[in-house]
Formats: C-alpha cells, sequence, structure tokens
C-alpha cells in the first residue's frame, strides 16, 4: 500500500500538524479532507521518494542536485571530491 503525504490548505494545523502520512489503498479516492481536523487537504509530491535524488548516475549529477559526494578515507575520515 502506497504512503501519500497530505499537507492542510494553509499548512498549518494544531491538530494534525499541517502535514501527514496517510497509508491507502491504489483505488481509493483521493482523501479531500483531513480526518483528523477536517480541514480540506492536498496531496504532496514528497521530494525524498524521488529516484533522481535517492540514485544520482553519477557524482556530478549528484553535485548538481545538491550533493556533497564523500569518499571515505582511512581511520573512518571523509574527503571532499
Ligand atoms: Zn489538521
Amino acid at each position: 500500500m502506497p504512503i501519500y503525504e497530505y499537507e492542510v490548505e494553509g499548512g498549518d494545523c494544531t491538530i494534525c500538524g499541517g502535514r501527514f502520512e496517510l497509508r491507502r489503498p491504489v483505488d481509493r479516492a483521493e482523501l479531500a479532507d483531513c480526518p483528523l481536523c477536517r480541514k480540506p487537504v492536498k496531496k504532496v509530491i514528497s521530494q525524498t521518494h524521488s529516484p533522481k535524488i535517492l540514485k544520482p548516475t553519477s557524482i556530478s549529477d549528484a553535485k548538481k542536485a545538491g550533493f556533497t559526494v564523500l569518499e571515505r578515507r582511512d581511520q573512518g575520515t571523509y574527503e571532499k571530491l
């Protein structure tokens, strides 16, 4: 079951925190209201699930994506590439 991320309109709520994740079956209709506070919500495309960011094809791609690439050296020290 996929996890969907939802954000309350305005992004601020004292009941649900303004943003929450919910596990839903794919065939279920999109959630329109927060199950806790009943405010209108919209689905958020989570940046962390993007395969482009998780799996850069090369070091230069990773750098373009804003990553600092570290290479392990002996004694647990890391060198900036
Ligand atoms: Zn709420």
